[in-house]
């Protein structure tokens, strides 16, 4: 079926998210259109808002609407305490637990040699300049539970641990294979409680 331009533009742009496929993209695109004007337009201002006030912490590279973040620039936070995390979404679901006082680094990604990820395509060496000269006890490894967050996990342990620095990796429990943002927080809160040194 052939849409017109407009439209067929729209339905486009939804299918390019992820987890949108064409059935669904359509139907979006022909509820935007249903939207009386003023309800679009807010929508629209919505995502160009977002774009614009949001950018990276450049401590932790999380994403923020001030540098430092919040998290990074509170002195209730224990600085000395570094949970490191695959994506931003992680750090959320780290906070829904409530009970984790320390910061956080996000690496934007896992390193996956098959899909050509090196360690020089992730955060890590602005990890590693984070951690020298600071005061940092304690390195929590919390990637993701498959293969790419556990080869990334054994990585920046290997590479901290000349430096003297503690680093440990959240248990499992976590469903294997799964991502962090999906974990309740109660295994959240446990895999926590139960991580172990490795390096
Ligand atoms: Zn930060």
């Amino acid at each position: 079926m052939q849409y017109i331009a407009p439209l067929a533009k729209l339905i486009e742009h939804f299918r390019a998210l992820p987890g949108i496929g064409s059935k669904t993209a359509v139907r979006l695109a022909y509820h935007i259109l249903d939207m009386d004007a003023a309800q679009a337009k807010a929508l629209a201002n919505a995502i160009v808002e977002a774009k614009e006030k949001i950018g990276y912490c450049n401590t932790c590279f999380n994403l923020s609407d001030r540098d430092p973040c919040q998290i990074c620039g509170s002195e209730a936070r224990d600085h000395s305490v570094i949970c490191v995390v695959e994506q931003p979404q992680d750090v959320a679901a780290m906070e829904r637990m409530k009970d984790y006082r320390g910061v956080y680094h996000v690496l934007h990604g896992a390193l996956s040699p098959l899909e050509g990820v090196g360690p020089e395509d992730i955060r890590i060496k602005e990890l590693v300049s984070r951690l020298y000269g600071s005061d940092v006890k304690e390195v929590i490894m919390a990637t993701n539970p498959n293969v790419e967050g556990e080869a990334t996990a054994m990585y920046i342990a290997r590479l901290l641990k000349p430096a003297g620095i503690k680093v440990t990796r959240i248990a499992h429990g976590l469903p294997v294979g799964g991502d962090l943002e999906y974990a309740d927080e109660v295994t959240l809160s446990k895999a926590m409680e139960n991580r172990r040194e490795i390096g």
